[in-house]
């Protein structure tokens, strides 16, 4: 059994199929899936499937990249998060990888929004779900500023070299894989993939992006997390139903879910 700690079944392609998207999950044991949010525009239709499905659980949050959207205040996500089936701040984060013409000094809104979310983050204890790319000093910097270890979260969809995975676990932070760790060329995921402490891994899809071997350049969808489980069980020698349990155990641990759902 696996469960999908990271996921957007909120958008096209899957939204408009979701009785097979969950019956997917079922014949795949794929148990339990996060609906992540990525903006306040579109967090009804995240909270809408939290609602309608039992074992889909949802988060409130900014995404960095989304630019010409509400910016949240702390009071705002508190109160959002405060429906029985939010269990994450986020997605938040970083992320510089299309700065373009602008400079770092220019991000500032970005760091601002993500000071926003830790800070909401300390005042549910509900964890962080994090986003970071080409921009891991800064992610880490603001997330010791603001002692992000203290509520805790996920470093999601983590494609860092090995010593970044070092210093977020070492704030108290998962690590979350997804189908880009069973690409060819991401030998650096696949060297997390085997170093990460069992007790603090957790497997994603990131769908509908991100399909993992061998459904690579199609879109992706929760079931799908089942061939992130068993590519990381072959890299770290363990059994499917080994990595399996321990990632499901995970989830439920750092999101606070009564295990029985
Ligand atoms: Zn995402």
């Amino acid at each position: 059994m696996f469960v999908d700690s990271h996921c957007h079944i909120n958008f096209e392609g899957l939204a408009d199929r979701l009785p097979q998207v969950l019956e997917n999950m079922r014949s795949n044991a794929v148990t339990h899936a996060l609906c992540v949010s990525v903006d306040l525009e579109t967090l009804p239709s995240v909270l809408d499937i939290a609602n309608r499905f039992e074992n889909v659980y949802a988060s409130v949050g900014v995404h960095p990249d989304h630019e010409d959207v509400k910016e949240p205040s702390v009071a705002e996500l508190v109160e959002l998060a405060a429906h029985p089936k939010v269990v994450a701040i986020g997605e938040t984060g970083l992320d510089y990888y299309r700065l373009g013409e602008r400079t770092l000094a220019d991000m500032e809104w970005q760091r601002e929004r993500f000071r926003t979310h830790i800070r909401a983050a300390h005042a549910t204890m509900k964890p962080l779900i994090v986003h970071t790319r080409a921009a891991s000093d800064d992610t880490l910097r603001l997330m010791e500023e603001e002692r992000a270890g203290v509520p805790g979260g996920v470093m999601h969809c983590f494609t860092e070299p090995w010593p970044i995975a070092e210093r977020a676990l070492a704030q108290n932070f998962y690590i979350s894989l997804s189908g880009i760790v069973t690409f060819k060329s991401a030998t650096e995921v696949q060297e997390v993939a085997r170093r990460v402490p069992i007790e603090r891994l957790l497997i994603e899809t990131d769908s509908p992006y991100l399909a993992p071997v061998p459904f690579r350049g199609k879109p992706n969808e929760p079931a799908y997390v089942s061939h992130v489980g068993r590519y990381i069980a072959q890299q770290r020698g363990l059994a499917d139903a080994e990595l399996g349990e321990a990632t499901t155990q995970n989830f439920f641990r750092l999101f606070k879910i009564p295990a029985a759902v």
